[in-house]
């Protein structure tokens, strides 16, 4: 790994050139920072965004030798209006996802809806089978009695 400007004091000859796209060796836009070394107060430069940590890949520009005619400031601002681009891409991509998620649950719910609806359909249906055994126990029990008490009828007649 290159690190340039690990001490605060860099080179005024960079080894970089400016990528046309604005973006780095890790895929994502530079930064545009001030330097505040003694060496350099308030020089421009251009810098991996990711030059805090180890992913580091070593980008580092000075402004003036960027060889670009518009401004650091007019660049800065291309470039953040690129990122703000690709953010709402991304938001718009969030907000189709989460429309998905939200179909997939009311869908998720409807089925749910619909099983309870089988479910309580079954629990009537059973409902009414256990009544029907019930009613038919109490018709053969009242058949059963009824046959009896005329049999002690019939029987206590003859004694
Ligand atoms: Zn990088």
């Amino acid at each position: 790994m290159r690190r340039p400007c690990s001490s605060g004091s860099c080179a005024s000859s960079s080894t970089y050139s400016m990528p046309p796209s604005g973006i780095c060796a890790c895929g994502e836009l530079i930064v545009y920072l001030t330097s505040h070394t003694p060496e350099n107060p308030g020089r421009h430069f251009w810098r991996c965004r990711n030059f805090k940590t180890t992913r580091d890949c070593g980008f580092f520009l000075w402004d003036e030798d960027a060889g670009v005619q518009s401004s650091g400031t007019q660049r800065v601002v291309d470039m953040l209006r690129t990122e703000l681009e690709d953010s709402k891409d991304k938001l718009d991509e969030l907000k189709k996802k989460l429309e998905d998620t939200k179909m997939k649950f009311e869908d998720t719910k409807m089925k749910l809806e619909e099983s309870k609806n089988k479910i309580s359909k079954l629990q009537r249906k059973l409902d009414c089978e256990l009544l029907n055994k019930k009613m038919a126990f109490a018709a053969i029990l009242i058949v059963v009695l009824a046959w009896v008490v005329s049999f002690c009828f019939l029987y206590g007649r003859k004694m």
